[in-house]
């Protein structure tokens, strides 16, 4: 998954604590949890910095240095709020095997029968080549960064 850290300094102890609960069970929700303890409890509320990692862990931090150094996206907490897990998935999707473009999207079936699959979007200058159907975004995801521009593309529209 991509990698995000969040400020809270904006903010004063009681709204910190409030904002940082927020932010940690949207991210637990998210599938990010704890290092170490691999909690998806929240703690730590009164840190100034959250950071949710690529590997999946959260961390806390109480310097503005680290923060700073840190080469992790920073986002608002409004913004870390609105991440969906779509969104997270659709950023760590590999560029097209077949066009080498990078406008590939997630979509659902358009039978509506709870599949998903990856596609080159084609009204963004895309190919159109697909993942094949999957019964999890995540799926789809695997399906798609696993293609071989070699494999013949029975999918292309
Ligand atoms: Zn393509």
């Amino acid at each position: 998954m991509p990698s995000y850290k969040l400020s809270l300094t904006m903010y004063t102890e009681k709204v910190r604590q409030v904002v940082s609960r927020a932010a940690q069970e949207h991210a637990f929700a998210l599938g990010w949890k704890w290092r170490g303890s691999g909690e998806k409890e929240a703690q730590e509320m009164t840190a100034p910095y959250v950071y949710f990692g690529s590997d999946g862990y959260l961390m806390y931090g109480t310097d503005s240095r680290c923060y700073s150094i840190d080469n992790n996206h920073e986002i608002t907490a409004e913004g870390f709020l609105n991440l969906t897990k779509e969104s997270l998935l659709q950023k760590t999707l590999d560029l097209c095997p077949f066009c080498g473009k990078g406008v590939a999207e997630i979509f659902p079936a358009e039978d509506a029968s709870n599949q998903f699959h990856v596609v080159c979007n084609f009204k963004k200058g895309g190919c159109g080549a697909s993942s094949g159907y999957a019964s999890s975004l995540e799926g789809a995801v695997d399906k798609w960064n696993t293609r071989k521009g070699t494999e013949e593309d029975s999918s292309v529209f």
